[in-house]
């Protein structure tokens, strides 16, 4: 068997691959992924994320999204699923939606693919247009621009819900789909990975972020 992500023979060479497990990254990729598990507080709500979003997630978030490299779908939430069904029993997750003209273009639903294999409920309640590629805009632009989430019309929605999506960085999705819920859902929010912005730091770089990035929102 080989790595999906640098195409080397996943061997049991190394200590580390001894508990390996099912993974389909070899221990070298896997390693450059940073494990937080983090709990914090998003806009008044618990949230928690098991990576820290670096390059190494981010790469392989866009051979799967992006290049549509559907093989990767389980990658991103080895070995929790487990964990995750448990922490998140009696929830329905709620997946955060994607823009249609990408989803049209991607042709699969890439949070569909990835979380289904928790074992929970999940709806798909939420539409997003599209406001155009974020990535060419400045951060200003995208503070001040709409988030463009509205609810699908007749949806239903649990009362216990789990707000789901891969990545957390300025929080401006999560937190469209937050201000659209009804305000008597309990709500709890998971991202696989989340911007090193969000988490916990010494007094002095804090107050250092919170003058450089006026766009986080917690
Ligand atoms: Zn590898």
């Amino acid at each position: 068997m080989r790595c999906l992500m640098c195409g080397e023979p996943i061997g049991t060479e190394t200590f580390a691959d001894l508990f390996r497990g099912e993974d389909v990254l070899c221990s070298a990729c896997r390693g450059q992924w940073k494990r937080i598990s983090h709990r914090f507080r998003f806009c008044g709500k618990n949230a928690f994320g098991l990576y820290e979003y670096n390059d190494a997630f981010s790469s392989c978030l866009i051979q799967f999204k992006e290049l549509g490299d559907e093989a990767l779908k389980d990658v991103f939430l080895y070995p929790d699923h487990a964990r995750l069904k448990r922490m998140y029993h009696g929830r329905t997750l709620l997946l955060l939606p994607s823009a249609a003209e990408k989803l049209e273009a991607r042709g699969f639903s890439h949070l569909w693919e990835m979380f289904e294999s928790i074992g929970l409920p999940m709806l798909e309640p939420f539409v997003k247009r599209d406001t155009g590629d974020q990535k060419a805009r400045t951060r200003r632009e995208r503070k001040t621009m709409e988030s463009g989430i509205t609810l699908k019309a007749d949806v239903h929605l649990p009362k216990r819900v789990v707000l789901a999506d891969d990545v957390i960085t300025s929080g401006s999705t999560m937190k469209g789909a937050l201000a659209v819920l009804p305000k008597d859902l309990d709500v709890q929010v998971f991202a696989c990975a989340i911007t090193p912005k969000l988490r916990p730091q010494s007094e002095g770089k804090r107050f250092l972020n919170a003058i450089i990035n006026k766009d986080i929102i917690i």
